[in-house]
């Protein structure tokens, strides 16, 4: 008899210790992802991507402090803000270095020197997203606030998944394809293939 009660509390501490790692990672975890305004941002935007990042990455979402609009960042020859420049900043601030990510949203077309133009950009903590090429208004075309909406949730799961360590995916319905255009966008959507899936969490 001793010794099987001796089994179980062993089993019991063995439990509650397993369990006590398990918060202490959920600790870590619990401050989440947090949102943060460079420059003016629509509120119904921020609030409507808080709800639906919160479900697609199961973590909790802040909206965090407004930063300043990135002046810095500004090519007067491109007319373009340098994305680099704008994730380098977020990254600087320490109020927001307790959160597990850091995405940060911008109402400027980006860029990086390779290229025309950049949905977003991200690096291991931090991500940036901008606004401006999801709107139909940038084409010419009439406003569409709910496609718009989807847009702005598919870039941003796309950069926070990279983030989380997952790369390019060869599914053209995964968030995580390669968008070469909006076109690309609007036909992955924001939901992560099976595969893509099983490597966040
Ligand atoms: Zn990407
Ligand atoms: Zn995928």
């Amino acid at each position: 008899m001793m010794v099987v009660a001796g089994g179980i509390s062993l089993f019991l501490l063995l439990y509650i210790s397993l369990n006590t790692n398990l918060f202490a990672k959920e600790g870590n975890q619990s401050m989440g992802i947090v949102l943060v305004s460079v420059g003016k941002i629509d509120r119904e935007t921020i609030e409507a991507l808080k709800d639906n990042l919160s479900r697609v990455f199961n973590r909790r979402v802040f909206i965090g402090k407004e930063m300043p609009e990135p002046h810095y960042a500004f090519n007067k020859k491109r007319n373009q803000y340098l994305s680099t420049a704008i994730l380098n900043a977020i990254k600087e601030q320490k109020e927001y270095a307790p959160y597990e990510r850091i995405l940060g949203i911008v109402d400027h077309d980006l860029y990086v020197p390779e290229l025309n133009f950049v949905f977003g950009e991200a690096s291991t903590k931090v991500a940036v997203i901008s606004l401006t090429r999801l709107r139909q208004g940038f084409y010419g075309l009439p406003e569409d606030s709910n496609l718009f909406q989807k847009r702005v949730l598919t870039e941003a799961v796309h950069e926070l998944g990279h983030t989380y360590g997952l790369g390019h995916c060869s599914n053209p319905h995964c968030v995580m394809f390669f968008s070469n255009s909006l076109m690309d966008t609007d036909r992955k959507g924001s939901e992560l293939c099976p595969r893509c899936k099983s490597k966040l969490y």
